[in-house]
């Protein structure tokens, strides 16, 4: 199995984190339930593989997303089973009775999910865009009295299905809220994948002028137009460093007409690899545990490292 040869870019960050998405982002657009022994081994090999940060899994209701209806038991096994201390495991928390579910099992680390857009916020939330705030301000308040870390991802930062553009100004608004609210870190989403390389540094340059560095700021790009890495190659040379993906390209987004295509963490560790900026992440295992996987759900990895790197 080849490893990408290392040009270094002198002008992008030394290192960055890889904030990995697959157990929840990738397993909840999965149809066939992956049962919870499946889900912990997951967890740990990718902690194993040196993911520094493993989001584990989300407190939505189980209704909405049935496979994620053991999280309280899989938080509960892993624990159990005595998970290496170190990185961290955010979990997904909708609303204020899903942070009651994440306290009551031990989580230290949170993240909600917002809209940029009153029409994905009325889809996914059934909130209007401002009504959101007025749901996480108690979550974030909570889980910062707690002593949780919060994260505060935000969706259709560069494009929504139904209203189309989405305003820089807009998505600003937005992410300065969040981060009033008490969120530490703001993810911005590409939940369609309609990003392009220049859209990302204007956005970027936006929130820079509005007092948001770059340092609070993570991407999470999708590659449904094959966009992803380009998008996240401007992304370094804006100088962030955190980068969501899914490990073997896992998941999209259920409620979002034509969301597909998270950014594959392998896609996102060979490039990073090859510019020399350090991750920390084990390639080959990776790929071994994206393989695994695969097998459980009955389908290769969609992933173009994962095939290359098993076809080598
Ligand atoms: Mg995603």
């Amino acid at each position: 199995m080849s490893l990408p040869q290392v040009v270094p870019d002198p002008s992008l960050p030394d290192a960055v984190t890889v904030y990995e998405v697959g157990p929840r982002d990738g397993l909840q657009n999965e149809s066939a339930i992956v049962p919870l022994q499946v889900k912990a081994d997951f967890v740990q090999q990718l902690v194993a593989a040196g993911l520094p940060v493993v989001e584990t899994t989300s407190f939505v209701h189980p209704r909405w997303v049935p496979q994620l209806a053991d999280a309280a038991e899989l938080v509960a096994s892993l624990a159990a089973s005595g998970l290496p201390p170190g990185p961290a495991y955010p979990v997904l928390v909708p609303n204020e009775r899903g942070l009651d579910r994440a306290l009551e099992a031990g989580v230290r680390h949170v993240a909600i999910f917002a809209s940029a857009t009153e029409t994905f916020a009325r889809r996914n939330l059934n909130r209007g865009l401002d009504e959101q705030y007025a749901m996480f301000e108690p979550v974030v308040r909570r889980a910062r009295d707690a002593g949780l870390e919060v994260r505060a991802y935000l969706s259709m930062c560069f494009g929504d299905p139904d209203e189309g553009p989405v305003g820089l100004a807009q998505v600003v608004g937005a992410g300065r809220r969040l981060l009033d609210l008490g969120a530490g870190q703001l993810s911005l989403g590409d939940t369609i994948g309609v990003g392009t390389p220049g859209h990302v540094t204007a956005l970027l340059d936006a929130f820079g002028a509005a007092g948001v560095g770059v340092s609070r700021v993570a991407l999470h790009l999708h590659d449904t137009y094959g966009q992803a890495l380009a998008n996240v190659l401007a992304g370094l040379r804006s100088g962030v460093t955190t980068f969501d993906a899914s490990a073997g390209g896992l998941g999209g987004c259920p409620y979002a007409r034509s969301a597909t295509g998270n950014l594959a963490t392998e896609d996102l560790v060979w490039m990073l690899d090859g510019l020399g900026v350090r991750t920390g992440i084990d390639l080959r295992r990776l790929v071994g545990t994206s393989t695994w996987m695969a097998g459980h759900l009955g389908r290769p990895s969609t992933a173009r490292t994962v095939q290359a790197l098993i076809r080598g």
